[in-house]
């Protein structure tokens, strides 16, 4: 007798190399997929292998994959029974996993609820503070209007200190203050970026943490009452607050302190009755942990946690979805080895500047521990409209010098023509000694930028 599937086809509300990923993990549980996207993408691999696709709209995201209606219209349209968002986008918008469910459809991914506690980040450190997680130390809640009031609290919080919006995202809507001269044009100025940006002017502010590593923590939990941690990610190799290289475990961090977060982290989601894939984000310096905020998806680096527990999170998170327990427990999940992951974006190396265009020349690596993801084949097109992540390159090895050695002999073996890529960046940072001896900071990239230029 075969078991009850729940759900038989599943829309794949995103594009690119995470669509390819999730597609697979469809494929690997026997279900259909559905693709849609925009006209820009209609060559794209993921829509030609899809079993059904359907084009939603113009290249523009916001005409296409930010187009709540249009997706559930869709889902309609070609009986798709589960919407799998992926990251990005819609991925944690409340209100269409809401809209979703209101109209029959599974969502895979979290509640509604849980996704909009989180998606506040004021909320979500409250929360977190309720549950034994440490936070980064702060305003504990909104800055009062009262301007007297924002600087007293700056002031017991201590300078340097960081404004932030509550519904920021994806690095912006931060500012850092430094001297208490400069806070209150700061916070009028943060507070008008973020209600043009996120449509919500509520800020709060922490501690500006000097030195301190980007540490997270991937957790997974099913609908029967089970919340696993599935080790940590270091993701401190960042420019402009968006990740740049990710490796799993963190180099030098006792298991023990990782042990006791990730314990935390796995009560915290059983308090807020969390479903599927999330993850912790902290701040670590000193031995200390503490929260900024949570991300209630699959995350781009995902892989590397993939690649050290041995898990599918794809698949768990699609079959959590259909109300299965998970199969395993805490003691099952190991950390075997070390992996690394590069994100390979379409851009010069250097200046950062986007390089869109067709790809005459796509070879890519291989032999043990290397896994590619990426949508890209030779022959199609970068795309202007969307980020510029075309591949993830992922390393494994049994200790982290073997996967930086297979690491660097990828990307020597990558040969990509026709656009510019981050390939030399990667190749460069791989050579510099705080990247090899591992344990780097937030700020680490940044410098050794300005050192270079
Ligand atoms: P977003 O949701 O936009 O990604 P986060 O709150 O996760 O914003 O912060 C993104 C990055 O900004 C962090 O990875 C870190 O590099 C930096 N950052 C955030 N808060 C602080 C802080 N209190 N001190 C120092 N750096 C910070």
């Amino acid at each position: 007798m075969t078991e009850p599937k729940h759900f038989q086809r599943v829309l794949i509300a995103n594009r690119g190399e995470i669509a390819l990923r999730i597609q697979r993990a469809c494929r690997q549980l026997g279900l259909e997929t559905v693709a849609v996207h925009s006209e820009a993408d209609a060559q794209s691999r993921h829509v030609l292998e899809a079993d059904i696709a359907l084009c939603i709209g113009p290249a523009s995201a916001a005409r296409s994959y930010l187009d709540a209606e249009a997706i559930i219209l869709a889902a309609r349209l070609t009986g798709a029974d589960a919407i799998h968002p992926g990251y990005g986008f819609l991925s944690e918008n409340a209100d269409f996993a809401e809209a979703v469910e209101a109209a029959g459809i599974h969502f895979i991914g979290p509640t509604p609820a849980s996704i909009r506690l989180m998606g506040d980040k004021i909320t979500a450190k409250q929360t977190m503070q309720a549950t034994g997680v440490p936070c980064v130390a702060g305003s504990d809640g909104p800055l009062p209007t009262d301007e007297q009031e924002v600087l007293a609290l700056a002031r017991k919080v201590g300078f340097p200190v960081i404004v932030k919006a509550s519904g920021g995202g994806g690095g912006r809507g931060m500012r850092v203050v430094w001297k208490e001269e400069d806070l209150l044009k700061a916070v009028a100025l943060t507070r008008k970026e973020a209600q043009q940006a996120f449509g919500n002017p509520t800020l709060y502010l922490e501690c500006f943490m000097q030195k301190p590593r980007h540490i997270e923590i991937q957790v997974l939990c099913d609908t029967h009452g089970n919340a696993l941690w599935l080790g940590a990610r270091d993701c401190s190799l960042q420019r402009r607050h968006q990740k740049v290289l990710e490796e799993a475990p963190p180099p030098g961090i006792p298991p023990e302190l990782i042990a006791d977060i990730g314990q935390r982290c796995a009560q915290a989601c059983n308090h807020i009755g969390y479903r599927g894939a999330g993850t912790f984000e902290f701040l670590y310096e000193d031995g200390v942990f503490a929260f900024i905020e949570m991300n209630t998806r699959l995350q781009v680096e995902h892989p590397v946690t993939e690649e050290t527990t041995g898990l599918d999170i794809v698949c768990a998170q699609i079959e959590i979805a259909q109300g299965k327990p998970l199969t395993i427990k805490q003691e099952d999940v190991q950390t075997i080895g070390h992996a690394i992951e590069c994100r390979i974006n379409a851009e010069n190396p250097f200046s950062f500047s986007p390089s869109p265009g067709p790809v005459t020349k796509w070879d890519l690596p291989g032999g043990a521990g290397i896994r590619l993801d990426t949508h890209i084949t030779q022959g199609s097109t970068v795309q202007p409209y969307y980020d510029s992540l075309i591949a993830k390159v992922i390393a494994h090895g049994a200790t982290r010098t073997e996967a930086i050695r297979r690491l660097k002999v990828a990307l020597a073996e990558m040969q990509v023509e026709g656009i510019e890529t981050n390939i030399p960046l990667h190749q460069a940072l791989l050579e510099d000694k705080g990247v090899l001896d591992g344990g780097v900071d937030i700020h680490h990239l940044e410098h050794w930028l300005e050192k270079r230029s």
